[in-house]
């Protein structure tokens, strides 16, 4: 059997290329706003033509209707699979065809659904998330055709902007369906449009409700205040307590690392503070590079304060305190763990003897990639053969939660993140665009790890 080299599949995807941007055209026309109705019509019209188009490529492909957690008919998701030998590789391919709504579209330059092509990106909604990567999947299946080597599966969602409610239930419904020993999840992007990437890690998060009690009821704050503390500052001083003088945290037993695979280039800090939109004179807290402090390190934020506003305020010592604390987790620590180690931790900083309660709310794994498995090599060095450039790891500071459920479910799969991104394709944002040489150049680099995972 014949081994596809990097230019014969250049010049495959080059005569393809076409085909594959009107296929993302018309993608984008479909208006697949999950946020609409996962059910809806439009819906079931998406996955539709999803499933046709892959069967075109060669996959015995299906629209299948899920069922949300409390019974009722859920999201269209298209599954399918080509066999070509029972005994070859199987890889199980992600994408997903809803897309994020439009709630204004005059901050668009150009009609949301319908694509246009300004200086090499292709603009429209749903253009990169995440009709990039069914482009990439058809794209790369197209260029391989009969001389694929490795097992397909496919697995297109239909509700992944609405956070997947019915994403368990349905894989693990699907499981002999979707089994495979790598798994490439199309739904993350490239450090920019000519710097490819695999997405290394995603932390974890977990919340936590924290309430501060100092006394009974409120109390008049020119007669008690002085040895009285109010509950508001001793929240502030348990706050404080979590932190070094430099600003990182300063809990045991919360773990953080450095980045998985290694750290081949840093975030670039003037990015980082025009993205975030610091004040001049802020300076960023935390020790380390710039993508351990956002990657692979935790970090606590108040994301709530229950307090008496500033309008209507009068002279008392507030009794009691709630706040609400947002915990990122490191890729690999459970979060659970996490939240057990700051609220003991808190319950144990407890400032002048108040009383200190900690409740856990919602929790979600974090994921880290295997940076020696062989699928990863195989990525790494796809990515360098179609865009010519080593490959840069890349983490992610917030969650892309079907993963970690992808791999739980799979523990022995390879999950490799890829995906149509760059930093100037503002998915979610209006608008949202493509970068056509790199959608190129993501097709041959998938087309290559296909052909490499065969051997
Ligand atoms: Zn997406």
């Amino acid at each position: 059997m014949s081994v596809l080299d990097k230019e014969e599949l250049r010049l495959r995807v080059d005569a393809d290329f076409n085909r594959i941007v009107e296929l993302l055209s018309k993608k984008v026309a479909l208006k697949s706003v999950s946020a609409q109705g996962i059910a809806g019509q439009h819906m079931r019209v998406s996955a539709q033509f999803v499933a046709d188009e892959l069967k075109q490529r060669g996959i015995d492909a299906k629209v299948v209707q899920s069922q949300n957690p409390d019974g009722t008919p859920g999201a269209f998701e298209v599954v399918g699979s080509r066999i070509v030998d029972p005994n070859a590789p199987t890889v199980l391919l992600y994408a997903h065809h809803d897309v994020q709504p439009v709630p204004d579209p005059s901050a668009w330059d150009t009609d949301p659904f319908e694509a246009t092509e300004i200086d090499g990106r292709l603009y429209g909604r749903g253009a990169t998330d995440d009709g990039g990567g069914i482009a990439i999947h058809s794209g790369a299946l197209h260029a391989l055709g009969d001389d694929l080597k490795v097992n397909i599966k496919v697995f297109i969602e239909g509700e992944e902007e609405m956070g997947s409610p019915s994403f368990i239930p349905f894989v693990e419904a699907h499981r002999d369906e979707f089994a495979a020993d790598v798994i490439i999840v199309a739904d993350s992007g490239n450090w920019s449009a000519d710097i490819p990437s695999l997405t290394t890690s995603l932390r974890g998060n977990t919340d936590l409700d924290v309430t501060v009690k100092a006394l009974e009821h409120p109390v008049h704050s020119g007669q008690f205040g002085g040895p009285i503390l109010d509950a508001n500052t001793l929240s502030c001083m348990l706050i404080s307590s979590m932190y070094a003088s430099d600003g990182s945290l300063n809990i045991p037993g919360l773990e953080g690392g450095d980045p998985v695979g290694g750290l081949q280039r840093d975030l670039d800090e003037e990015d980082v503070r025009a993205d975030s939109s610091v004040v001049d004179s802020y300076r960023f807290a935390g020790t380390g590079s710039l993508a351990s402090r956002l990657w692979t390190k935790p970090s606590i934020s108040v994301i709530g304060f229950d307090a008496h506003p500033v309008e209507g305020s009068f002279n008392v010592i507030a009794n009691e305190t709630r706040f609400r604390l947002s915990v990122r987790t490191a890729p690999t620590q459970r979060p659970e763990d996490a939240a057990r180690a700051v609220t003991d931790f808190l319950t144990e900083h407890a400032p002048f003897g108040s009383e200190v309660s900690v409740e856990t709310l919602d929790t979600g794994m974090g994921w880290s990639m295997d940076p020696n498995a062989e699928a990863t090599k195989d990525a790494l060095e796809a990515m360098r053969e179609a865009f010519g450039t080593d490959a840069v790891n890349k983490g992610e500071g917030g969650s892309i939660p079907f993963i970690p459920e992808l791999q739980r479910i799979f523990p022995n799969a390879q999950v490799l993140v890829t995906g149509p991104e760059d930093p100037k394709g503002n998915a979610h944002s209006p608008n949202e665009s493509i970068d056509l040489k790199s959608l190129k150049n993501n097709v041959i680099t998938e087309a290559l790890i296909l052909e490499k995972l065969s051997r």
